[in-house]
């Protein structure tokens, strides 16, 4: 039996319940027992990757066309949440396909797709995605890295930061400013594909980290890298597009992976109170603790429920998606370190060691709230579109019309 609602499985067509049921043997099976050892190290998780990759997990971002499935987000969310509760190294090589993988199979010719996507679904190539700079995280306005049209392609200069995989990526989905263009202006931002293997691509060593073990990031920068114009994704201004886009899955994504993990860290704290007798009776018998059990899986259901609704607006090409995605990602990220932190609570002193999975969840949990935009960026979207939309939209009932009387 399992603990948390399992109707969003149900309601899967079989064969995707097929898949769901594919990922919870590999957690069970391999990546869960393993997951400590992969996170002991910031190297990449090389057998996991393959496994993932073997399984067709990772294909299911990809097209048939191209080797892959091309799964709905609604089963996508359901793959990551079954991973992250155990692994989230595991769970973040799934939604970093969508970031990493996104713009090209949106974006890239016939040519280069069939060039390119072939390899990454079998896992014989990788992507990474690169947005952020050292003078643009949250606010992408203050992207520099810069696309010079010269001869047959652009010349490419610049820095990137924090690029997950970078160091054992093949190509670089690189969001660039067209040069001579006004910062500012997110229609003159440019996706390009870019081989690291070019000249004047340079990756540093892996950045250490607080957790999410497994998958390192690296700094980038490009010295007048020469990229041929056949590698542009997309048209010319076309790249705030193509980045939106896999952000909106990847965010679904990490808002899927926040709760895989909450799962996780809330079925550990209640299989602990339920074995451990504290003043002749046992832990989870308190009321005290019941509540605040009660309390944390009535709103990771709340949660899910709300993932849910982004993965099916994301389906149904929704125009409200993009919104629902920042929902979806505030919440759950924010979520799921409330529940590890009192889930850490509740299993003592245990919790805090290296040996107990909690002390992992907790570090990784962090990262959830920043990757992806913040939780403040989210935040600060949602306000923006309620208060247009507010002005767009019906009035309520109880209100004169245009009328401010009532105030
Ligand atoms: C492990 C890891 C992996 C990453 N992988 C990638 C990757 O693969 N590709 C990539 O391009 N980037 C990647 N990043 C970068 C990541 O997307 C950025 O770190 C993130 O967007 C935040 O940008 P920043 O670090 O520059 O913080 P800043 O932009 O300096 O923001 C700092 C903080 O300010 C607050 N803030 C921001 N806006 C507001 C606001 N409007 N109101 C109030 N407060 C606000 C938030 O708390 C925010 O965390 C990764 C980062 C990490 C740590």
């Amino acid at each position: 039996m399992r603990l948390f609602a399992d109707f969003y499985v149900q309601a899967l067509q079989p064969a995707e319940r097929m898949w769901v049921e594919k990922a919870r043997t590999l957690a069970r099976d391999t990546i869960g027992p393993h997951a400590a050892e992969t996170a002991k190290q910031d190297i990449f998780a090389w057998d996991t990757f393959r496994l993932l990759c073997g399984s067709g997990i990772v294909g299911t971002a990809f097209p048939s066309a191209y080797g892959g499935t091309e799964a709905s987000m609604q089963l996508r969310i359901r793959l990551i949440e079954e991973l992250g509760r155990v692994c989230s190294a595991a769970a973040s090589i799934v939604t970093g396909t969508d970031l990493s993988s996104r713009a090209i199979v949106a974006g890239g010719s016939e040519v280069l797709k069939a060039q390119v996507l072939p390899g990454l679904c079998a896992g014989e190539l990788q992507a990474a995605f690169a947005l952020s700079e050292p003078g643009a995280g949250s606010d992408v306005r203050g992207l520099a890295t810069q696309a010079e049209r010269v001869g047959n392609g652009y010349r490419l200069t610049g820095t990137k930061k924090y690029i997950t995989r970078a160091n054992t990526a093949d190509w670089l989905v690189v969001i660039a400013r067209l040069a001579n263009e006004p910062p500012g202006r997110n229609a003159q931002l440019v996706a390009l594909l870019v081989s690291t293997r070019l000249p004047g691509v340079n990756i540093s060593e892996p950045v250490h980290k607080l957790g999410w073990f497994g998958v390192p990031i690296c700094d980038v920068s490009f010295n007048s890298v020469e990229v041929p114009l056949a590698y542009r994704l997309g048209s010319v201004g076309e790249g705030f597009e193509l980045a939106q886009d896999a952000l909106v899955r990847a965010r679904i994504g990490h808002a899927s992976m926040a709760l895989g993990r909450a799962l996780g860290a809330l079925e550990i704290a209640a299989t602990y109170c339920n074995d451990r007798e504290l003043f002749g009776e046992r832990l989870g018998s308190k009321q005290g603790v019941q509540w605040m059990l009660a309390d944390l899986f009535t709103q990771i259901e709340a949660s899910r429920a709300l993932v849910f609704q982004a993965a099916l607006a994301y389906d149904q090409k929704d125009p409200h998606a993009p919104m629902a995605a920042s929902m979806a990602k505030l919440h759950a990220t924010d979520l799921g370190m409330r529940v590890i932190t009192d889930a850490l609570q509740l299993v003592g002193g245990r919790g805090y060691l290296k040996s107990f999975p909690l002390e992992r969840f907790f570090r990784d949990a962090k990262l959830n709230q920043i990757g992806e935009g913040s939780s403040e960026v989210h935040k600060t979207v949602i306000g923006r579109d309620l208060m247009r939309r507010i002005a767009h939209s019906e009035r309520h009932p109880c209100l004169h019309t245009g009328s401010t009387e009532l105030y």
